[in-house]
């Protein structure tokens, strides 16, 4: 938070506090005035109260509106601030462990969490410390010994009883969440697994698991909402007691009818702005948590070191030179990251030159993949290098690596947009006809023209086929241009016929264009300068189709098998 929000904080406490003092200022000037004017004075004698009581009044309603909006403005910042550096924090390719669910809920829900945390638990609480405060330095004025009273039980329904709910809130929801978790798992097989049930006649003791897990919960937020009720209630019955002790003391004391009744109400109105820090206690709880989620999620290191100087991306056209690379992947396990046995990819060097066609094949978890998110810079290899026109991808800006290096990645995504917006991605300010000339290469053309450019496209794709998914991300990609092509797999999960007609129009289109394809279908990879085969993050066999069909191994025996199923 910087000092332009905290002065705005300084605000907002201080219009609270000060609507509340308001408050409390009316309730004494109006008690004082009515037990007055039962005495029958003269009207000058009242005067001044009465100005008072209207002055408090409308001032109540300026300063309550004034700490709304100052409170609301600091915190809709403060909660905007946090998104920002939660988002910056996920650019970057992070280590794994968390899941994309997961950060989406962490971006709407936790990061409200700094919203609530400042109007709801930590303003309140300082209005209302401001206001107690104020309200005992009457009694103190008054009588002494009711502002002891007071100040006891503002603390107890103030501090205690608030500090209780955040305790009592901590442990419920400890046990809440699994039983919630269960529900929501046992549903979710209800729904999802129905004809797997209905076909084993197992529907009924499933649906009473379901109904078990439904009557734990329930048990346990009856239970919950009992403590709740009770905390509130004591924080009322706090303040029932503490006005009737100092009605009591001040009887007994003889100050009068007009100094009694200033006491009991300005004591039963302090105890207004601090009652509700019972339920900010509870929700401190949850937000506490929410903020401990968000800094786990910043803290997570990234999973490449960016240069301090980065070295300016060198101009095309572009040699890519790897040379004796290792790549270990880390994994996630509880107490943070660990590195798996064997590397991913372990001491492959190649060489890819301007307008060459270079195809990487191999048995899944080869590495394959590995090695493109290693030429992309999205893991950090353990030894070897990444060179581009002789400069250490290392030496360079992420983001300037991928605008050299990239294209077509595993499982590409279709956002719920349109079609012309789904292509802009790739190229925000591309014109018509650059547009048109990405989806005329990548064979879209016929489709687009019955889909029409502003169709929108589904959230999962639904209204695109698999075939067209891959096209639809190779226009994409032709459009980004990159100097340095990367294809991942585009065949993967497409029937034969429609993979055979890809991969013709794919192999036509990057024809002359730098290129490295990832693939495990070998048809037409004769059009390719150079294959390279890994094997447990090997290089085991290089050449051309022709030599590798001609020898024995990894190649052979899948071209094989290939034609077997072609026949
Ligand atoms: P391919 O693309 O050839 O199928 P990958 O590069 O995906 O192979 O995987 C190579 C090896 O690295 C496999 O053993 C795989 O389990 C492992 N691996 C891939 N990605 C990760 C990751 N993010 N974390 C840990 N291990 C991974």
């Amino acid at each position: 938070m910087n000092r332009r929000m905290g002065r705005r904080l300084v605000w907002a406490v201080l219009a609270g506090a000060a609507a509340d003092l308001a408050g409390l200022g009316l309730i004494a000037a109006a008690a004082w005035l009515i037990t007055r004017a039962a005495e029958q004075p003269p009207l000058a004698a009242l005067s001044v109260a009465i100005v008072a009581t209207r002055a408090f009044a409308t001032s109540r309603g300026v300063f309550r509106y004034a700490e709304r909006l100052t409170g609301h403005d600091v915190a809709l910042r403060a909660q905007a601030d946090a998104r920002e550096r939660l988002y910056a924090s996920l650019i970057a390719p992070r280590r794994p462990g968390h899941g994309g669910a997961d950060l989406l809920s962490r971006m709407v829900d936790d990061t409200e969490a700094v919203q609530d945390l400042l109007v709801r638990c930590l303003l309140p609480a300082a209005a209302a410390a401001i206001a107690g405060l104020a309200a005992v330095v009457v009694g103190l004025t008054l009588l002494p010994v009711t502002a002891l009273v007071l100040g006891a039980g503002l603390v107890v329904a103030g501090v205690l009883v608030p500090a209780g709910t955040a305790t009592a809130a901590r442990r419920w929801s400890a046990r809440i969440a699994p039983a919630r978790a269960e529900l929501a798992s046992r549903v979710a097989d209800l729904v999802h697994g129905s004809a797997d049930l209905a076909a084993y006649g197992a529907g009924d003791r499933a649906l009473a698991d379901a109904l078990a897990a439904d009557a734990r919960l329930a048990t346990l937020e009856r239970r919950q909402s009992r403590v709740h009720a009770a905390a509130l209630a004591t924080g009322t019955l706090v303040q029932g007691l503490t006005v009737a002790a100092i009605v009591l003391i001040a009887q007994n004391a003889g100050v009068g009818t007009v100094a009694t009744a200033v006491l009991a109400l300005t004591a039963l109105v302090s105890f207004e702005p601090v009652l509700p820090l019972a339920a900010a206690g509870e929700r401190l709880a949850g937000v506490l948590a929410a903020l401990r989620r968000l800094r786990d999620v910043q803290a997570t290191p990234p999973a490449i070191d960016e240069p301090a100087a980065a070295t300016p991306a060198p101009p095309s056209p572009l040699t890519v030179e790897i040379d004796d690379l290792v790549v270990r992947h880390a994994s996630a396990n509880g107490s943070g990251t660990a590195h798996t046995g064997r590397p991913a990819v372990d001491g492959v060097s190649l060489t890819l030159t301007p307008g060459r066609r270079l195809a990487l094949v191999g048995p899944s978890g080869a590495g394959k993949s590995t090695l493109l998110a290693a030429l992309m810079r999205l893991v950090e290899p353990e030894s070897g290098n990444i060179r581009i026109n002789g400069v250490d991808i290392r030496s360079m800006a992420s983001d300037d690596v991928r605008t050299l290096m990239t294209g077509l990645t595993q499982d590409p995504y279709i956002f719920q947009t349109t079609l012309r917006d789904n292509l802009r991605l790739a190229g925000p300010e591309a014109g018509e006809e650059a547009l048109l000339r990405a989806v005329r290469d990548a064979r879209l053309e016929q489709w687009v023209e019955r889909t029409g450019w502003d169709a929108e496209l589904g959230e999962d794709g639904s209204t695109v086929s698999g075939g067209q998914l891959q096209r639809l991300a190779l226009a994409r990609a032709l459009l980004y241009d990159p100097p340095v092509l990367l294809l991942d797999e585009p065949a993967e999960a497409l029937d034969e016929e429609t993979a055979d007609r890809l991969m013709t129009d794919l192999l036509d289109v990057t024809h002359d264009r730098t290129t490295l394809l990832v693939t495990h279908r070998l048809k037409g990879l004769e059009q390719v300068d150079e294959i390279i085969v890994l094997e447990e993050g090997r290089v085991v066999q290089r050449g051309h189709h022709d030599e590798l069909v001609g020898r024995p191994g990894y190649y052979r025996d899948l071209w094989e098998s290939e034609a077997l199923t072609r026949r």
